[in-house]
């Protein structure tokens, strides 16, 4: 256990790190592989000639060698074998530290006082054994992470001055245009402005469809244009992509580690004084030196520590594979005991690329002028529901008027000056005229649709209403989250009274409608305020405060939205309802193996620390015996590196 950081790298493996391990350097990756292989294979050797020498003369079968090596030799293989744990013991008593590795060296220099240098190597011998072991384990779940950062364009075809060039992707610039031909991987996000292509996000998000790309679609950087070629209009490049916001969002889970470190170093402080006053009591009471040895080396592991980093590492690595990224490990632990679910509607729950379906124009304009100013206003919205009106325009080939001063209201609607008018679409709250509104609108609602009002210089011109479907996955992903234990799920809308009870009933939930993105955060601040753990599933569109403040906050096919990715604590880059009930069956998954991880290390390590007070446990059976937890919790954790989807 490494009660302590005894170095200083900025970011810190969990567990024991005093092997060298900590920051490889990519370039002398391979040949420190190989260095590392052929010295921890020269060690088995050695150790495993020692333990059947040591056994062999325990058991009376050998004579004595062992004994018959002068001490100073002893203490030479000693520091030869254990120099790299020992330094830093030595570094961090400098800075008046104390690690579990401390404690292990208490238990070696006894061991050595007594004379049982045997011990003392194969203490060394089997921390450096879980440190080689744990450093496979954790490689792997940041290769993982690696391959997904690999995926990252290197160079792009720039058109300059009429001619093609290959260009390092450094150097492209938001403006610059760069062509892709087919099976290409596109370098940047942007904007199609001429070629048809079908584009693949597949590596990225796990999602196998591929989408349609014409002039005016947005691509993003890393996915693949398949049969065609497109000239794209730069958008962001780089770290600014959605993709390179993904990498550095799975890369910061590295620093969370640090957090779950904070828990196991605290467990620790209270662990090394047990250790302690049992070491002593041993040695007061029992008189017995080899006992009291025993005891130190028995309570050397570094389970404890190793026991849920590892597991929530072997997780987030494993997920961040199928498209399902977390910020942290320890939303794992947030997620495993959540008891509300709260989703938003638009977007979320439905499609969110709801039709237009009604034009409903009033007081002497006509159905073309009415749609013409909505879609002129909803210009620069990015609300599915712009997209609805803009879509309708579109259709009827409307040609969109000049907008200014546009506003985006969230959670209400749009305000622009179109034509030097002042033109509102949005809900009834946000209308000059207050009242009811005109008859058409209770047909229009009671058949689920959302109506939008249309205001020009303060006097309502017209209504739209607009059809959303509700994704075909819900449904049976909400009853896996009830099977999951998470019983209240609730509908968060800005969206009225009777459409929200509408699709509520469908789908059996609870729901409050009329909500603006602040009362979303309120909604779940009331939840949290009765000792509930909240779960928040939005697409980002009007609810990013609301997931940021939901213990976890989950965002919906996060890919192409940044501003879910900044707000949500799980990025789902796919928009696939299944994957919900996914995410909290692989965070139930995670804490059954750190409990069993756990479990199994206070019990063996409490068994084991009775025996050696005891005096059953001979030091050199406590070395041997101390390193076992550490292998069960690397053997089990890494059972959730090769976890696969429960469908
Ligand atoms: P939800 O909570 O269902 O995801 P929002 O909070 O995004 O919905 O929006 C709530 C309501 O605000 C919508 O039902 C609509 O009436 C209105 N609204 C929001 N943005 C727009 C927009 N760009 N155009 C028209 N209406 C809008
Ligand atoms: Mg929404």
């Amino acid at each position: 256990m490494s009660a302590q950081n005894t170095i200083e790298p900025p970011v810190r493996e969990p567990g024991c790190t005093e092997c060298s391990c900590a920051e490889p350097q990519r370039r002398e990756e391979s040949a420190s592989k190989f260095r590392r292989s052929v010295l921890t294979l020269l060690a088995v050797v050695f150790a495993a000639v020692l333990i059947v020498v040591v056994v062999g003369e325990w058991l009376g079968r050998f004579e004595a060698y062992t004994e018959r090596v002068p001490w100073y030799a002893g203490v030479a293989i000693v520091v030869l074998f254990g120099y790299p744990v020992l330094r830093k013991v030595v570094q961090a008593a400098l800075k008046r530290r104390v690690t579990s590795h401390t404690l292990m060296t208490v238990g070696l220099l006894a061991a050595l006082v007594i004379g049982q240098w045997p011990t003392a190597v194969l203490i060394i011998f089997f921390m450096r054994l879980a440190d080689y072991v744990e450093h496979f384990t954790t490689e792997r779940a940041y290769h993982a992470i690696r391959e997904l950062a690999a995926l990252a364009p290197q160079t792009a075809r720039v058109e300059r001055n009429g001619k093609e060039h290959d260009v390092p992707i450094e150097t492209v610039a938001a403006g610059d245009v760069v062509i892709i031909r087919p099976g290409e991987k596109i370098p940047v996000d942007g904007e199609v402005l001429s070629g048809q292509a079908t584009v693949n996000q597949a590596t990225i998000t796990g999602e196998s469809m591929p989408v349609e790309a014409v002039p005016g679609t947005k691509v993003f950087a890393a996915s693949i244009a398949q049969l065609g070629t497109l000239r794209v209009r730069t958008v962001h490049v780089g770290p600014d992509t959605t993709f390179g916001r993904v990498i550095r969002l799975v890369e910061g889970a590295e620093t969370h580690r640090a957090d779950v470190q904070r828990v196991a170093d605290k467990f620790s402080a209270y662990y090394l004084p047990v250790v302690g006053t049992v070491a002593l009591l041993t040695f007061l009471i029992g008189r017995n030196a080899l006992s009291t040895a025993a005891v130190l080396v028995v309570a050397c592991s570094c389970s404890f520590a190793l026991a849920t980093p590892i597991a929530l590492l072997a997780s987030v690595g494993a997920a961040a594979k199928r498209g399902l990224l977390f910020k942290g490990g320890k939303y794992l632990e947030l997620l495993a005991r959540a008891d509300v679910l709260l989703v938003d509607k638009t977007g979320t729950l439905t499609l969110g690329h709801p039709r237009l379906t009604d034009v409903v124009p009033l007081n002497g304009f006509s159905q073309q002028e009415v749609l013409r100013l909505a879609a002129s206003a909803e210009r620069f919205s990015e609300h599915p529901l712009a997209d609805a009106v803009r879509g309708a325009a579109a259709e009827q080939g409307i040609v969109l008027a000049e907008t200014e001063d546009f506003r985006a209201l969230p959670g209400l609607g749009v305000r622009a000056r179109v034509e030097g008018a002042l033109v509102s679409v949005g809900s009834r709250r946000m209308m000059s005229d207050g009242g009811n509104g005109p008859p058409a609108v209770g047909t229009l609602e009671a058949q689920g649709k959302t109506v939008l009002y249309i205001e020009r210089d303060r006097a309502l011109i017209g209504l739209l209403a607009a059809a959303d479907t509700v994704r075909p996955e819900v449904a049976g992903a909400l009853e896996r989250v009830r099977s999951l234990g998470v019983k209240h799920v609730e509908l968060l809308t800005g969206d009225t009274e009777q459409t929200a009870a509408a699709l509520a009933r469908t789908l059996g939930i609870a729901y409050r409608a009329r909500l603006l993105p602040e009362d979303k955060i309120a909604v779940v601040k009331e939840h949290q305020a009765q000792g509930k753990t909240v779960v928040m599933v939005g697409d980002g569109v009007n609810d990013a405060p609301a997931l940021a403040q939901a213990d976890v906050g989950i965002a919906m096919g996060a890919f192409g939205s940044d501003v879910a990715i900044e707000a949500a604590h799980v990025s789902l880059l796919r928009d696939d309802w299944r994957l919900v009930p996914e995410v909290l069956s692989i965070a139930r998954r995670t804490m059954r193996v750190v409990k069993i991880n756990i479990g199994f290390t206070a019990v063996y390590n409490l068994a084991g620390l009775l025996l050696a007070a005891l005096g059953f446990l001979p030091p050199i059976l406590a070395a041997a015996a101390q390193s076992l937890p550490d292998l069960v919790i690397l053997g089990n954790s890494s059972r959730l590196l090769r976890a696969q989807p429960h469908r």
